[in-house]
């Protein structure tokens, strides 16, 4: 009989690169756990009989089972655990609300020191990298059916990933130049190294997904043309379609949707002219408007370009913030100013036409809204400006309407998303499937790909019998 293992609430912390240093450059700011460390924090795991943190994991991976075998220094095995539910475990590890999920359901978060299983799923799949070479699932025999996906985002990935293995003929198509979708153009380099997010796509092309690049279904071949070639469809086409405030002055030079703003840096590589083509202005004063993930990658990369104040203005108190408090925290050691209870009315503008000032107005918490959280109210009279030459609009995104424009069958919802049923992934176009934040509206990387997996399910169910 197991003997009953002793609680250890030495949660180890992550080695990071000290706040002055890293607001200058775009290196990852956590380095990962060395081998001892992450032995040293899987130890800690009780091994639980009902383990509760795998019910909180949208794709269900045998949280304990990996990490036994980091336990055990049996970090292939650990691996190989992984792997067998989550095809990006080196971007799971990374950016995965796991304070949320699993770590919120550990017995020891009670105690205030959940096991870090984020970092632990990271550490296995860099030591996976670093050994130079990637075990290979077995693969079916082929089925001779093709399947079309279309968006390389994590739902996207994750549906041609098990499509492939089961022995289907992938294709995946991609409107940008590069595939990851939001990983790639979206999440920054300090976050989320690109050459992370190059590796795992590799792997799929090695499992023999196909990847068709530069291809915007919707304008350069409709659903309905490849519904004539492919045996099923899957959409993920994401929710990259920007929010605005919809208030004065929004036309100005030097006002950017937060997808413009991250687009530039990440996949134009505006931070790194003139040795890439897309230059990027160096604003002196600039605020980011919204408090979510988005918010606090755009606050953080306007300081990494060598603003000199970085805001963020948000309506309503730090407790509401939806940011991953991880991210919170480092934005606000690197020195990003956090204007809360605070709401741009106007944008106003220089003789040029470029961003001077907004105007905003101070906001107080009153009832509840239908979100749970307490709904900002205005306080009257109490406008004032802030001098500013650059703002970031990052208060969310619709999902992406070219294929529902260009697909009049295809049923969609209030806000634009595909409507696709829950269990299956099913849209009310026959032999179509559709998951991610096209169906949710934006959402989160494990969500997209648990998505994924249950349309994949459905899929391979439809083409096999
Ligand atoms: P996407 O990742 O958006 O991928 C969709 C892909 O489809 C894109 O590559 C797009 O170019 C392509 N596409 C669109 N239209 C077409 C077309 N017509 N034809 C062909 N291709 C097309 N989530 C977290 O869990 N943790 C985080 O820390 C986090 N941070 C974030 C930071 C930022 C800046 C952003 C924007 C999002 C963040 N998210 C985070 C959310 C998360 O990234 C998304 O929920 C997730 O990527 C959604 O995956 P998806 O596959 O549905 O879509």
């Amino acid at each position: 009989m197991k003997q009953k293992k002793k609680l250890n609430l030495n949660r180890q912390p992550m080695p990071k690169q000290p706040p002055h240093i890293r607001r200058s450059n775009f290196k990852e700011v956590a380095h990962g756990y060395t081998p001892e460390l992450a032995v040293a924090e899987a130890v800690r795991c009780l091994q639980c009989k009902k383990p509760f943190c795998v019910q909180g994991c949208p794709v269900e991976i045998n949280i304990p089972g990996f990490i036994e075998r980091i336990a055990e220094k049996d970090f292939a095995g650990a691996i190989r655990v992984l792997k067998q539910k989550n095809c990006l475990p080196a971007v799971c590890g990374r950016v995965c609300p796991q304070e949320e999920q699993c770590e919120q359901l550990c017995i020891l978060d009670k105690k205030g020191a959940p096991v870090a299983i984020g970092r632990l799923e990271r550490f296995a799949a860099e030591w996976e990298a670093e050994q130079g070479k990637v075990e290979m699932p077995k693969i079916h025999a082929p089925t001779g059916k093709k399947v079309a996906v279309i968006g390389s985002g994590p739902a996207g990935v994750t549906v041609a990933g098990d499509l492939v293995v089961l022995g289907h003929d992938v294709t995946v198509y991609e409107a940008l130049h590069e595939a990851g979708g939001v990983l790639t153009y979206g999440i920054p380099e300090f976050r989320l190294p690109k050459a992370v997010v190059r590796r795992e796509i590799d792997y799929l092309q090695k499992l023999g997904v196909k990847l068709i690049l530069n291809f915007v279904v919707g304008k350069t071949k409709t659903i309905e043309q490849l519904l004539d070639k492919y045996d099923a469809i899957f959409i993920g086409t994401g929710a990259g379609l920007p929010w605005f405030m919809d208030i004065p002055g929004e036309n100005l030079n030097g006002i950017y949707s937060a997808n413009e703003y991250l687009t530039r840096m990440n996949l134009m590589g505006g931070f790194n002219y003139p040795r890439s083509a897309t230059p990027i202005k160096r604003h002196k004063k600039i605020a980011t408007v919204g408090g979510g993930n988005v918010a606090m990658d755009c606050a953080r990369t306007a300081l990494r370009l060598g603003a000199e104040k970085s805001y963020i203005i948000y309506r309503r108190s730090e407790k509401e913030l939806p940011a991953r408090l991880e991210e919170t925290e480092n934005a606000m050691e690197e020195g990003v100013v956090f204007n809360f209870l605070t709401l741009p009315t106007k944008l106003i503008g220089d003789e040029n036409g470029w961003l001077k000032e907004i105007e905003c107005l101070r906001m107080e918490l009153g009832e509840p809204d239908d979100s749970g959280r307490r709904r900002p109210v205005p306080v009257e009279g109490s406008e004032f400006t802030i001098p500013m030459d650059a703002c970031i609009v990052a208060i969310g995104n619709s999902p992406n309407p070219i294929i529902p424009d260009s697909t009049p069958e295809l049923e969609v919802g209030r806000w634009g998303n595909i409507v696709a049923d829950e269990k299956t992934g099913k849209t009310s176009i026959d032999r179509v499937w559709a998951g991610g934040d096209i169906v949710t509206g934006a959402a989160t990387v494990i969500l997209a790909m648990g998505a994924g997996r249950v349309a994949a399910r459905s899929m391979h169910e439809f083409l096999t019998s």
